[in-house]
């Protein structure tokens, strides 16, 4: 199926796991897509990387406005890029807390502001933002990144309600844990990854890791006409964690 036939998107942190498995589904399915990345050297065709650093604010608009000249407009935004943080609140000191949520929450509001006026008059405008369970989750050794991902949960419904008449959807995602180079880099970091990936797979319900294929697929359907009714949602793709 190509339910993206004649739309074009722009993934930011489309270079790596979840936004490049993204990015890879929407242009299969007919999209034209354009990443934005800190390092989109990796980005290969039919894709287009654009270098930007979703902390800068300039850098964002010249990149946004660069993959909008070159797709010939816009009618998706999936805003996906994201750094971790370990701790609790003693662990993280503020600047710490002020580069994370700069990047992913401040991120978010960049990116969407410099692409509303073009989502504006699409007739297929959608943004779905990458939100985590860590959102609502009370995760442990987590206080900084739930913070910023809860910050991201509201933002994506304060926005749903800002935008829904002018015809521009908002959803997220709420993956689990998803097998990307994010997570391998921190099971590189245990003593003994390997045990350390067996611990992790089977506190899962599913004995297995989301693959960022799966949390591809379902941004794929928010960002699609298939969900065409479908406004500040969470879509959880966490292998059955949030139930328990
Ligand atoms: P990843 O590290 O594999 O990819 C992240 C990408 O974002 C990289 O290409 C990186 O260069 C880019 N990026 C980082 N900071 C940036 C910045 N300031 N400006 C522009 N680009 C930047 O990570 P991933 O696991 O694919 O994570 C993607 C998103 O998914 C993040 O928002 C993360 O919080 C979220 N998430 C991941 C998991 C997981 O288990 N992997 C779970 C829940 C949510």
């Amino acid at each position: 199926t190509r339910d993206f036939d004649g739309l074009k998107a722009l993934v930011t942190g489309g270079a790596s796991g979840i936004g490049r498995a993204t990015a890879e589904l929407l242009a299969a399915r007919g999209a034209r897509v354009a990443v934005l990345d800190l390092n989109p050297g990796g980005v290969a065709k039919p894709l287009t990387g654009h270098r930007a650093d979703v902390s800068d604010d300039a850098s964002v608009r010249e990149a946004v406005a660069a993959a909008v000249r070159e797709l010939g407009g816009l009618d998706v935004l999936i805003n996906n890029a994201g750094i971790g943080a370990q701790g609790t609140v003693e662990d993280n000191d503020d600047d710490q807390w002020h580069k994370v949520l700069d990047v992913n929450v401040l991120g978010i509001v960049r990116t969407t502001r410099a692409a509303l006026p073009h989502l504006r008059v699409s007739t297929h405008a959608a943004i779905v933002n990458t939100c985590s369970i860590a959102a609502t989750a009370g995760l442990p050794q987590r206080a900084l990144y739930s913070a910023s991902k809860g910050a991201v949960l509201s933002l994506t419904l304060a926005m749903a309600a800002d935008h829904v008449r002018e015809g521009v959807r908002v959803n997220c995602v709420n993956p689990g844990t998803v097998d990307t180079p994010w997570v391998g880099r921190l099971l590189d970091a245990a003593p003994d990854p390997a045990a350390e990936r067996a611990a992790l797979e089977a506190r899962q319900p599913t004995g297995r890791l989301v693959s960022a294929d799966e949390v591809a697929g379902a941004i794929a359907y928010l960002a699609s006409p298939l969900s065409g009714a479908t406004t500040g949602t969470a879509l959880a793709v966490d292998g059955g964690m949030q139930g328990l």
